[in-house]
Parts: structure tokens; C-alpha cells; sequence
């Protein structure tokens, strides 16, 4: 068996809330529990919400909490497959999408947002917007004249074609790939990278070969183990986790101020936020302090559920 590699990915937006917490260490907990490695990965690549205090404050989170990465920041050793920021990859995502353009799979959108969001508009499972392709058959002259006043998106032209994976939690998932989930974008029309084209390129770049996210990305799986198919690189092992929500249902949030790192460190020791979350997710039958040794040591995802977890926060603090 190869070791296995799992990663966490924050966007550096914001300070770090329970949610985000709790998928650091879901996929630290996952990855150790088999010996394997885990890397820390910055996904900073929208420039105008990012912030590099922010990145410096999730390495510190994680850090207060016994999480230290074996690659990336935070880590000893910095790690051989940097840069571990997305916003300094861009070369590399820049080669990828010559790759895609040279072989015919991606082509140009120029549809403004205005124009993607009527109400009519066909939804996928994850609630985005289906794709109508409006842009697929324009002829030369067409995109020609569009190009003097406006840069286009890329899309992906996705096939019509079923498209399978098993999730190590949530089992056997099936969607068509034109019709449920639509052309997505591999490069904005400001001329960055989008997220699922960074996304896959580094996962298989940096050897990931483990998948521990919310089960709210469950759905574009199937972009991106298409994307990585048709890259020649092999897809990782995903296993989703339920969402944390908040009493109204809604997923928690930066906006739930009360769960957020800064609030949380004033009021718990790092061992008492472990315990609160093996509580959560039934690796502990009451919310008593954990080490995090001990929370990689009782974690097993037959214990997991997979229905979304309520959390009360004026209840709990
Ligand atoms: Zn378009």
C-alpha cells in the first residue's frame, strides 16, 4: 500500500471558524490514522478576498491545536513540491491549461454574469447553475468582434457521459456529466485559474492520493476526477464528511462570529476543542478533553455519521 497523502486546503479569507477547523481535522485524523502524511496548502488564488495575515493565522491555528503539517506551512521541512500558495503557482497552472486548450477541451465564454443567472436556468445537485452553452458554437467572426470588448472565461466541454466514483463515506455516487453537472470554468475572464482546474492540478502534483473534504463538494468530484482523467493523472480517494450547521440549518459560517478561532481560544484549551469535536462526530460518547494523539487513534469513519452535524453555539459556551 502507498502511503497515504491527505491535505487540507484553506482559502486564507478570513479567521478560521469551528467548520473549517473541523475539516483540518477530519483530514489530519484520516490521513494519520493510516500513517500517512498531511499537507497544508494555501488556496489563496482569488487575490482580492485573500490576505497573507490570514494565512499566517490558519499556520497558527493549526499549530495551537497539535496540527502540524508535514508539508507546506507550519512544517519542519517546507516539503519538495512548492510553492504551497496557489497564488505563487500560476506557471504551473498556466502549462496545465495549454494542455487542455491543445487538446480541444476547453473553449471560451463570454456570457457576463448577468447573463448566467436567469431564474430559468437548470440547477445541479449542489445548487450552481447548469451551464446552457450559450458560447460553445459561436462562429470565428462572432468571437472575434466579442473579443474587442470583452475578455472571455474558459470553460471545459465536458461529454455526455456517466460519470462514477465510490465515496469512502457517503458510497456509490453517478451523475452525466453534461447534463447534471454542466461546463465549468478553468480560467476566469481576469485571467486567473479556477479554482477546480488549481485544485486537481495540485492534489496530483503534490502525490495527494486522499480526498477529506465536506460532503458539500461531494458533487464536483465528477469534474474533477474527469479533468484529472483526461490530464493522464490518476484520481485520489475522496471521502466527504457531513457539514456542521447552525440551529436555523444554515452551514456554519464566518458570519457565526462566536465560532470563530479567536473567539474559540479565549474560551477552550486546544485538548477541550479536540474533545468537543470527537463529541460531534461520535468518536466520544461526551464532550470530555481529548488529546489529539488520542482523537487519530479512536478515529474510524464507520463511526462518522452521514447526516449533517447541529451545533449550538450559545448552548455549548
Ligand atoms: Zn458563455
Amino acid at each position: 500500500m502507498p502511503t497515504t497523502i491527505g491535505r487540507f486546503a484553506p482559502s486564507p479569507s478570513g479567521r478560521m471558524h469551528l467548520g473549517n477547523i473541523f475539516a483540518a481535522l477530519m483530514s489530519y485524523a484520516s490521513a494519520k490514522s493510516k500513517g500517512g502524511k498531511w499537507i497544508l496548502r494555501i488556496e489563496d488564488l482569488d487575490r482580492q478576498r485573500c490576505r497573507p495575515e490570514y494565512s499566517q493565522q490558519i499556520v497558527d491555528d493549526l499549530l495551537w491545536l497539535g496540527l502540524t503539517p508535514d508539508e507546506g506551512p507550519g512544517s519542519a521541512a517546507g516539503g519538495p513540491h512548492g510553492p504551497y500558495f496557489q497564488s505563487l503557482r500560476d506557471d504551473i497552472y498556466a502549462e496545465t491549461f495549454d494542455r487542455l486548450q491543445k487538446a480541444g477541451l476547453v473553449y471560451e465564454c463570454f456570457c457576463r454574469r448577468q447573463d448566467l443567472t436567469a431564474s430559468s436556468a437548470p440547477h445541479a445537485s449542489d445548487g450552481h447553475t447548469i451551464y446552457a452553452r450559450t458560447c460553445l458554437n459561436l462562429a470565428e467572426a462572432q468571437k472575434a468582434e466579442l473579443r474587442l470588448t470583452r475578455k472571455p472565461a474558459w470553460r471545459i466541454l465536458l461529454p455526455d457521459e456517466v460519470s462514477t466514483f465510490t465515496d469512502g463515506h457517503y458510497g456509490q455516487q453517478t451523475a452525466n456529466l453534461a447534463a447534471d453537472r454542466g461546463d465549468f470554468y478553468v480560467r476566469r475572464s481576469d485571467g486567473n485559474f479556477a479554482y477546480q482546474l488549481a485544485v486537481i492540478v495540485d492534489d496530483a502534483m503534490m502525490g495527494v492520493n486522499e480526498v477529506v473534504r465536506g460532503r458539500d463538494l461531494l458533487p464536483a468530484s465528477h469534474e474533477q476526477t474527469f479533468l484529472l482523467r483526461s490530464l493522464g493523472f490518476e484520481a485520489p480517494s475522496y471521502c466527504h464528511f457531513p457539514l456542521l450547521l447552525s440551529p436555523d440549518g444554515a452551514r456554519l459560517s464566518k458570519r457565526d462570529r462566536s465560532l470563530a478561532m479567536d473567539r474559540i481560544r479565549e474560551k477552550l484549551k486546544p485538548g477541550e476543542l479536540i474533545g468537543l469535536m470527537a463529541w460531534l462526530v461520535g468518536l466520544q460518547p461526551h464532550w470530555s478533553p481529548m488529546t489529539i494523539d488520542n482523537f487519530v487513534a479512536s478515529f474510524n469513519w464507520d463511526l462518522i455519521p452521514r447526516e449533517d452535524i447541529t451545533v449550538d453555539a450559545a448552548a455549548l459556551f
